[in-house]
């Protein structure tokens, strides 16, 4: 976990730039099996070391980081602007307004980048 969070640092750092990470209320372990105790230690530990690990690196070279809620992110058309529940089916974003289609996740990115800039 460390390296992954140097590594992220260091591109941050390389290209000086901010690091964006989504609020994550809805992450939730989908087992019935586990007990309720260790789903909220799944559901809190690693994603707060995480975070407070890629924090303190990004101070230490004297990056921002961003929180960014993220709602409404994966269903909008980052083409049109068009957003639509239906835009995402099947974990494929295609807009049914304007047809534009692209992997999910870089339309993620290009909706966070174009709200902060
Ligand atoms: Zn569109």
């Amino acid at each position: 976990m460390k390296n992954v969070t140097t590594a992220l640092v260091e591109t941050a750092r390389v290209y000086n730039a901010d690091i964006v990470r989504e609020k994550l209320k809805d992450m939730k372990i989908n087992s019935r099996k586990s007990s309720r105790k260790l789903n909220y230690r799944l559901q809190t530990l690693p994603y707060r070391k995480i975070i407070s690990n890629i924090d303190y690196k990004a101070y230490e070279r004297g990056l921002n980081t961003i929180e960014d809620d993220t709602k409404r992110t994966s269903i909008t058309c980052p083409s049109c602007r068009s957003v639509d529940k239906e835009n995402m089916i099947d974990n494929k974003f295609k807009c049914k307004r304007c047809r534009f289609e692209l992997n999910p996740h870089h339309v993620a990115y290009l909706n966070i980048f174009s709200r902060l800039n």
